[in-house]
């Protein structure tokens, strides 16, 4: 167990920035996921942890130690890759001792290691299979196991599930969730899949364009994202902008206005666009968001295309006209998808609802974010916190405010 602390680490490549001045303080023992886009710096980040990548400015620290400038079998880590590099003419015992015989471990103990590996590993029983006698699953677990026994104070693993099937993936969540628990080591942990993420980390770490966005626990990052790239980057379906403008007494957007008291506002003034998200899971047909505690006055909208998932149906709802800004421009300052002039909805699938169907929804107060649409950063979560300014508001095709 170790902590892993990056200063201002970056790696310049000719001229690509991969990573930008990071400045990451992982703790003795914690599950980090790293994630973002392809092509992010995720990996590069991960290679400069292992030794396999010099970084070109910044230190990397291993618990107390300095390891900027050690090689990676001096640092104390073990990495497992998504591609599973086992050796197809050893079996599994031989693919996981490798290490260890090279190092010229007394055979006890390399028994003794890779039993207590093969076990946590549920691999016990298999020890003379030969890879090509396995399934994906097994195979990465073989990996798992060779990283195991060379007993490292930090796990590296970079995308290690990507090739398994979705099935498998899912289980194997579950299964790397049970070996931290079981290891108490810390593990970093590299993916693209932000459900991942989501699902085995202590906190995740956002990285975009070689640079860190936010590391919180996942909760925080849903119910609390530092900017517009986290917001839509953390969440299946993604949060729902809406360009709008701020006004003396809340924010106009092309189609409806929502009241709130914008005194408390830090950073931005009255006429400075402001870009308003909200989850399709906090967007509510009037009816059923009469049980909410602080709902919007209700929109109209109109359904368009509806998409059944099973336990839920995502209901994509047009509404009036899109606001001052174009998705296109959000996007540019970090928000990564998004429809123009058109909300997304999550009902629940028992929901009467057709397409091209006239209905009013409102929003929940509550967790309805607002970000600066210039810098893209956070500035509430939940307007209701704010307080009302005391002016209705409502729907307007004109941008002036009528009570509904
Ligand atoms: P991720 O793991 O998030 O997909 P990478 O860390 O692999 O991203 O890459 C980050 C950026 O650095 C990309 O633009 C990639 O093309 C670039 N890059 C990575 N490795 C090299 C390299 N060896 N030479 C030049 N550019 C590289």
């Amino acid at each position: 167990m170790a902590r892993v602390t990056l200063e201002h680490v970056t790696k310049q490549y000719e001229d690509v920035t991969a990573v930008d001045d990071m400045n990451l303080e992982i703790e003795d023992g914690e599950f980090v996921c790293l994630v973002g886009p392809s092509g992010c710096g995720k990996s590069t980040t991960m290679e400069t942890i292992a030794g396999l990548t010099k970084p070109t400015d910044g230190t990397i620290s291993i618990g107390e130690l300095d390891v900027t400038k050690l090689p990676p079998k001096d640092r104390g880590v073990a990495m497992v890759f998504q591609n599973i590099a086992l050796f197809p003419h050893m079996d599994v015992y031989d693919n996981i001792s490798f290490g260890l015989r090279l190092r010229d471990y007394d055979t006890d103990e390399i028994d003794r290691r890779v039993e207590r590996a093969t076990e946590i590993v549920q691999l016990d029983g298999m020890l003379d299979r030969m890879p090509d006698e396995m399934s994906g699953g097994q195979r990465q677990r073989v990996a798992i196991a060779r990283a195991i026994v060379r007993n490292p104070d930090v796990f590296l693993m970079d995308e290690p599930l990507a090739n398994l099937d979705a099935k498998l993936r899912v289980h194997m969540r579950t299964e790397l969730q049970r070996l931290h628990k079981e290891l108490d080591t810390t593990i970093i942990y590299v993916t693209h899949d932000q459900a991942e993420a989501m699902t085995m980390s202590d906190r995740i770490a956002v990285i975009n364009a070689g640079e860190l966005q936010q590391i919180d626990p996942p909760l925080v990052c849903y119910n609390e994202p530092s900017n517009l790239f986290v917001a839509g980057f953390i969440g299946s379906p993604s949060m729902n902008f809406v360009e709008g403008e701020l006004v003396d007494n809340g924010l106009q957007t092309g189609s409806f206005h929502i009241e709130f008291d914008t005194s408390s506002l830090v950073g931005v003034s009255v006429g400075d666009p402001v870009t308003l998200g909200i989850r399709p899971e906090d967007v509510y047909l009037v009816d059923r968001g009469r049980d909410i505690a602080a709902p919007t006055k209700p929109i109209p909208v109109e359904t368009d295309v509806l998409e059944p998932m099973g336990n839920e149906v995502f209901v994509y709802l047009r509404v009036g006209d899109s606001g001052g800004r174009s998705m296109a421009e959000a996007e540019e300052r970090g928000a990564t998808s998004g429809p123009t002039g058109q909300l997304l909805m999550s009902l629940d699938s028992d929901t009467e609802i057709m397409e091209d169907q006239a209905v009013e929804v409102v929003l929940d107060r509550t967790n309805l974010h607002l970000f600066d649409a210039d810098s893209g950063q956070a500035l509430v979560h939940g307007i209701e916190t704010l307080g009302r300014s005391g002016l209705g508001e409502g729907t307007t095709q004109t941008g002036a405010e009528t009570d509904t």
